[in-house]
């Protein structure tokens, strides 16, 4: 029933309208419109001045025709850039960019397939459950969108995610992150004429650093200290270092654990330096911010069960993964939402080589359709 042609065709206008995370008013018009003529309720929330984009998250309603609990199926409408004028070639079932920018399928391939699927229920008047598609904005910079989405729009407790590789996976763990930035106030000197005047930042960082372990810390934890600011001149003793890291783990004792042993690095290098460091240079300021918090879906969720029964009612399998990385999901999941986040074929995305195989466009479509189609079949999954 999924129309191959149909599907690739939309792929490749949805890929031509220019979305830069920020920027992504001209691919929500169009679907907005589209929508709307497919007798979708659509509505946009007031994310835009929250997230100081041009675009506020979209939220389509159908209806459905079966008394079924309402499901969600969302994508991103932003890319991440190179992503303006994007041109898209199409050679043995592969859409590729020209090389020049990235393609686009993450994410325009779920919002092509959410499209086709819904196309499909309606031309063949197919029963189906109260449906709910959000289309979020800013993402890729942080999920901005799904932080300032208007929760009290969904009525949607789950559904799925389109936005990962895997068309045989889907995700059931993603860590929680903070987001760590560390200041460290030194005192300025002349380097020549005066340096026992002056308290070098760039030493108290060095110091500090030196005695950290980073990157992977055990199966589920992983921290980094990403950026580093500081100093101004050679001849300067540098006043002033602005490093910023993050902690990612699935384990919340965990992820504070290592976010405090990075920041109590910095005050013990700075106390090595001077017993008063609190009141006197080096000074440290820390800041921790929640990034994202957690994913943790049981396997026994109907959300996993319903995939599942689906991708066996297609004669393929679908396998719980755990990743590594945040995404809506951890946003929708904090606030009661549960979604799994599964794959539509995008391949090497976020780079000029990102492609996806129209055929994984395919079988992610038959898999959303099934999905629908079972939930709306009222047995049990
Ligand atoms: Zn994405």
């Amino acid at each position: 029933m999924i129309d191959s042609a149909r599907l690739g065709q939309r792929f490749e206008e949805l890929v031509k309208i220019d979305s830069l995370s920020g920027c992504e008013r001209n691919v929500a018009l169009e679907l907005e419109k589209i929508l709307t003529e497919m007798g979708a309720a659509v509505c946009f929330d007031s994310a835009a001045d929250k997230v100081g984009g041009n675009c506020s998250n979209l939220v389509a309603k159908f209806k459905g025709t079966v008394d079924a609990e309402p499901i969600f199926l969302s994508g991103h409408m932003d890319t991440v850039g190179p992503g303006e004028g994007i041109k898209v070639r199409f050679a043995d079932g592969i859409y590729k960019s020209d090389g020049t920018t990235v393609l686009g399928a993450d994410d325009k391939s779920a919002i092509a397939i959410i499209l086709e699927v819904m196309q499909v229920i309606l031309d063949n008047h197919l029963e189906y459950p109260p449906v709910e598609l959000i289309f979020t904005v800013c993402e890729e910079i942080g999920l901005l969108g799904a932080k300032h989405l208007d929760y009290s729009l969904i009525e949607s407790k789950f559904g799925y995610i389109l936005d990962s590789t895997d068309t045989r996976g889907i995700v059931t763990k993603a860590p929680a992150a903070n987001k760590i930035t560390i200041k460290i106030y030194g005192k300025a000197a002349h380097a020549g004429a005066a340096p026992e005047k002056g308290v070098n930042a760039i030493l108290v960082t060095s110091k500090a650093i030196s005695g950290l372990t980073l990157g992977r810390i055990d199966h589920e934890t992983t921290c980094n200290l990403g950026t580093i600011k500081g100093g101004v001149a050679t001849n300067i003793v540098p006043e002033f270092v602005e490093i910023q890291g993050e902690a990612r783990s699935h384990d919340p004792e965990k992820l504070e654990a290592v976010t405090q042993g990075i920041v109590n690095a910095f005050y013990t290098a700075a106390e090595e330096f001077s017993p008063d460091s609190r009141t006197q240079s080096p000074r440290i300021e820390a800041v921790i911010e929640t990034d994202f918090p957690h994913t943790h879906i049981c396997e026994d969720h109907k959300v996993i069960k319903l995939a599942r029964k689906a991708a066996a009612n297609l004669g393929t399998s679908m396998e719980s993964r755990t990743i590594g990385g945040g995404a809506d999901a951890n946003i929708f999941f904090s606030k009661g939402i549960v979604a799994g986040v599964l794959g539509t074929g995008m391949t090497d995305v976020h780079t000029l080589n990102e492609s996806i195989a129209l055929a994984d466009m395919e079988n992610c479509a038959r898999l959303i359709l099934e999905i629908l189609k079972v939930h709306a079949s009222g047995e049990t999954y």
